[in-house]
This record gives C-alpha cells, sequence and structure tokens, in this order.
C-alpha cells in the first residue's frame, strides 16, 4: 500500500527540498515551521526551483510550480499532522531544538507513524531518547540538493525495528531513491568524514595557506571531486557545519572535532553560505 500523507517538519534547506520531492512523486505533504514568513519563503523557492527544473530537464510536461504547490499544505500548526502516514523531521540541527520536537509529535501523530529524522550529526538512538516511539525512529540523512540526489544514507538506531527500515525503504523508493544503511554512530558515514574535512579546509584558509578558490580547485581538478569543501559547506549552510561539528566534539570528546574560530567568526557574522547570499563565495 503506498504511503501517501507526509509530514515535513522545519522548512529551512532541506525541510523544503524534501517537501518539494515528495509532492512531485505524487504524495501529499504538510510541511511546518514556526513562522509565516518562513512559510512563504520556502514557497517562492519551490516554485524558483520547479521553474529551474523546467529549464533544464525534460521533466513531466504537466508539472506547473502551482501543480506541485497544491500537493502541499503550509503551516504552522502541528496540528496538521494529526493524520501523516509518515514524517520527516527536518529542523535546526542543535539538540535543545530537535529534542522539544519529538514528544511534541508523539503526542499528535499516529502510533504507528514512522519518523524518519534528517540530521547531519546527532545520534539517532539520542533522538529516539526523547521519544515513546523508539522502535519507529530512524535516520534517513538525505543529500543537498534533495530532488537531485538518488541516494541517501539510512541510520539504524539502537531500537529501530527492521518493520521500520522497511517502512523507511517504501518511502525512498515512492521517492525515486536508494538507501546504503549503516549502523548509529555521531555523524554517521558520511558527515563524520565530511565535516573534518570542511573544518580543516577553513584552518588552511584561516591560516592563509591557500585561498578558498584554490583550496576547492585542488579537490576539483586533482581529486575530480564535483564540488570543493568551501563550495559544499556553502551549499549546506555555514550555521549547519558549525553545529554537526559541535555535535561531533560534544559526542566523541575528541579535539580533533574543535570548530574552526574562523567558521565561528563567519557563522556570528550571519554569512551562512548559499541560503544567506554569502559564505566563502558570495550568491546573487
Ligand atoms: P535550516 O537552518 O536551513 O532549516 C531549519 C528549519 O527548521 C528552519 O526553517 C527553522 O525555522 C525550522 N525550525 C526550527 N525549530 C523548529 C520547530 N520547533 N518546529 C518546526 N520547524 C522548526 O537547516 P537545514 O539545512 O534545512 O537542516 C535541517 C536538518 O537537516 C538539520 O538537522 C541538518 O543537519 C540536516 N541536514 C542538512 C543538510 C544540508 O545540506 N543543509 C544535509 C543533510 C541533512
Amino acid at each position: 500500500m503506498k504511503i501517501q500523507a507526509i509530514g515535513v517538519v522545519g522548512a529551512g534547506v532541506m525541510g523544503i527540498g524534501v517537501a518539494q520531492n515528495l509532492a512531485q512523486t505524487g504524495h501529499q505533504v504538510i510541511l511546518v515551521d514556526i513562522s509565516e514568513d518562513i512559510l512563504d519563503k520556502a514557497k517562492q523557492e519551490i516554485r524558483n526551483n520547479i521553474r529551474f527544473q523546467g529549464f533544464f530537464q525534460k521533466s513531466d510536461k504537466t508539472e506547473t510550480p502551482d501543480s506541485v504547490l497544491n500537493k502541499i499544505e503550509f503551516s504552522t500548526n502541528y496540528k496538521f499532522l494529526e493524520n501523516v502516514d509518515f514524517l520527516v523531521e527536518n529542523v535546526t540541527e542543535k539538540w535543545d531544538i530537535k529534542r522539544e520536537v519529538y514528544p511534541l509529535i508523539d503526542s499528535i501523530c499516529p502510533a504507528d507513524c514512522v519518523f524518519a529524522a534528517n540530521t547531519s550529526a546527532i545520534p539517532i538512538t539520542r533522538i529516539a531518547s526523547v521519544s515513546k516511539r523508539a522502535d519507529k525512529i530512524v535516520g534517513i540523512h538525505f543529500m543537498n540538493p534533495v530532488p537531485m540526489k538518488p541516494m541517501v544514507e539510512m541510520i539504524r538506531g539502537y531500537h529501530t525495528s527492521e518493520a521500520t527500515i522497511e517502512t523507511a525503504k517504501q518511502m525512498l523508493t515512492q521517492m525515486g531513491k536508494e538507501c546504503i544503511i549503516v549502523n548509529d554512530s555521531p555523524g554517521f558515514v558520511s558527515n563524520r568524514v565530511l565535516m573534518l574535512t570542511i573544518n580543516e579546509a577553513v584552518f588552511l584558509l584561516q591560516e592563509q595557506v591557500a585561498t578558498a578558490e584554490d583550496v576547492d580547485k585542488i579537490f576539483k581538478s586533482c581529486f575530480g571531486h564535483k564540488m570543493g569543501p568551501l563550495e559544499t559547506a556553502d551549499l549546506i549552510g555555514l550555521d549547519t557545519i558549525l553545529f554537526s561539528i559541535e555535535v561531533l566534539y560534544e559526542n566523541f570528546n575528541d579535539s580533533k572535532y574543535r570548530p574552526c574560530p574562523l567558521l565561528k567568526k563567519m557563522v556570528d557574522a550571519g554569512l551562512h553560505g548559499k541560503k544567506s547570499g554569502k559564505g566563502f563565495y558570495v550568491y546573487q
């Protein structure tokens, strides 16, 4: 049976992509965030993304921004999540924020609803500890931009049941995606490696060993990567990078995860990367 109604909590970089991808694959979506302004921005961003995709892809000719947006209900009221079959949580990468969300959705969503935590580094077992349905919590680490990335990292928490893994796999298949399943550990596989790489690249910039352009060029020209670490950081969001490396630092108590002071300074200065218009590079 198709999973139909999906709740998406958090309408930032990832929530927008997840909601758009779900609507484009025929799901009814309820997208929840904390302010109308954020939801208006999300609506506009999805509209722009669909137009942009239309230019570059031979996508479904009947798909228009309105046909996609009609499948998404935007709300600041969690009550609208009371009938969802599956929920993807994409709120800010801060434990104090995530820990408040799970008891709330527990009390509103149907008892059999699976919750997928889209997090960069917070352990899934820790997230499950603040919920009453630990067996129904799974990590789905979506890649950015979500509609363009066919692979995700799925994380099995300590209590995640096989039935939950199967439901999450079905959800991903419906979205046109595949997964690689890993066991729970802070940062999982992808971000335990990537966050250290990005943080070290920021140290190189801080120490004036190379310019941002040259750091990235070395990864692209020498290693054949599509993007360098600093471009990747701008795409992810420098605030999310900082929060993730802080999660790794707290969880492992290992100084190798100490955030670079330049990264902290940039986040304090509001240079959050592509989403704020400026990070290591400037965006129009
Ligand atoms: P973001 O900062 O762009 O968006 C977070 C959104 O959550 C904001 O719109 C914020 O208003 C909202 N929010 C905060 N508290 C909320 C609450 N109580 N209820 C509802 N909404 C709330 O962050 P993002 O980049 O979209 O990241 C979201 C999650 O996905 C994080 O855990 C992050 O680590 C993870 N992630 C990010 C990326 C990436 O490339 N940015 C990739 C994979 C996973």
